[in-house]
Formats: structure tokens, sequence, C-alpha cells
């Protein structure tokens, strides 16, 4: 099962990606955390998509394109996977096709009042990835899961935040059109309710067409 979350910043694809990526055994592949691995070890793909990811703009299509095909090929891709993060444009979704079969789109929408604040107060562990919110930390520093110390990731601020929804909105948002007409999207909402309810109807989805 070849699968793709697509959803606003702060929609909390992070967190279904990984829950989804255990229940159903698929790699989990997230273009930003690959960037992120790469801006914290210096590498030249890592200097280049910091000056776009500070900005909240997006890394240029050819080079995020060339590290999926390359992800996608490995062997841990053979029985499937989960894209998180990708595409985020039109040109991305059409390179995809050329290099991917897509089963489904798991698209969650979220009511885009919620997502400035959810993500300016989200601190994610630096271990596991997992995300708290200041408001339910009371001050814990550590990561309830493994212990992990939080940090606030360096685009979690007003101004990114910004342009980042602009993005979405601009770029990434046509591609719910893109994939509705090709008959392959799941639409889901996203609330205020605890992300396990989000995911147990994404996973009762997805057992009933896998069946
Ligand atoms: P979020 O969805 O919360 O904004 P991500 O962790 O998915 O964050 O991405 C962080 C940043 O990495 C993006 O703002 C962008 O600069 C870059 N990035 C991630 N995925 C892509 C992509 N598919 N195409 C271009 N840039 C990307
Ligand atoms: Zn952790």
């Amino acid at each position: 099962m070849n699968v793709i979350l697509l959803g606003a910043p702060g929609a909390g694809k992070g967190t279904q990606a990984s829950q989804i990526s255990d229940r159903f055994g698929l790699p989990h592949i997230s273009t930003g955390d690959i960037f992120r691995e790469n801006i914290k070890n210096a590498t030249p793909i890592g200097l280049l998509a910091k000056s776009y990811t500070d900005k909240g703009q997006l890394v240029p299509d050819e080079v995020t394109c060339q590290i999926v095909e390359d992800r996608l090929s490995r062997a841990d891709c053979k029985n499937g996977y989960l894209l998180d993060g990708f595409p985020r444009t039109i040109a991305q979704a059409e390179a995809l096709d050329k290099f991917a079969k897509i089963d489904y789109v798991i698209n969650i929408n979220v009511d885009f009042g919620l997502l400035m604040d959810r993500l300016c107060g989200r601190r994610v562990c630096k271990d596991c990835g997992e995300s708290y919110h200041i408001s339910r930390l009371n001050g814990e520093t550590k990561c309830s899961r493994c212990g992990g110390e939080l940090y606030q990731r360096k685009d979690d601020n007003p101004e990114t935040v910004q342009s980042r929804l602009d993005v979405y909105k601009a770029q990434t948002a046509p591609l719910i059109d893109y994939y509705t007409k090709k008959g392959i999207i799941l639409n889901f909402t996203s609330t205020d309710a605890p992300p396990s309810v989000l995911f147990a109807e994404i996973e009762a989805k997805l057992i009933e067409l896998s069946k």
C-alpha cells in the first residue's frame, strides 16, 4: 500500500504518520524530517534547504523530487510506504506519477484558525519526533514517551508559520483537486479531539479498503 498524507502545516500529519506507519508496517518518509536531518549534519542538501526552510518557503522541486525518488528505490519501500509532506506542489505530484503508483491520499482537513496557535506552541521531541503543545506540558521539558529533550522547531514562529500557511494555500491545496480527480482521495477532519480519535477513523478506513 503506497499512501500519501496531505494536510496543512499543523494539521497533525506527523502524529498520524507515526501511528499509521506502526500499525500498517509502512516506512514513514517525511521530506521535512529528511531536510532537518541534513541541516543538522550540514550536508550540501542541508545547506541548500536551510535557506528555504528558515523562511517557510519550499525547497526547489528538482532537489526534493530527487531525494524522494532515491528514497523510494530503497528495499524497505518494496511493500509500501507512507509519504508525509510530499508532494507539496502540482509539479512534485506530476514527477511522482512518473516513478510511483499511489493507492491512497489521506487528506486531513483542519480549521485554519487553529493552526497559528498549534504551531507556535508546538514542542517536539528531539529523539522520537513526538509533538506536544505547551498548554498541556505544565512546564515539563522531557518527552513522556522516550524521555528525550523537547525543543521548538526554528520554523515554528509566527512569521514563518504565516508564510508556510500561505505557501500551503497557494501551492499545496490544489493537490486536493488533483487527487480527487484521480479518485484516490480519502477525506478526514482534524479537530481539537486527541489525535487517537482521528487515527481510529483513518485506521478503520484503511482496513476496510485493504479487504
Ligand atoms: P510543516 O508541514 O509543519 O510545515 P515539514 O516538516 O513537513 O513541516 O516541512 C518543513 C519545511 O521543509 C517546509 O517548510 C519546507 O521548507 C521544507 N519541505 C518539506 N517538504 C517539502 C516538499 N515536499 N517540497 C519542498 N519543500 C519541502
Ligand atoms: Zn520522545
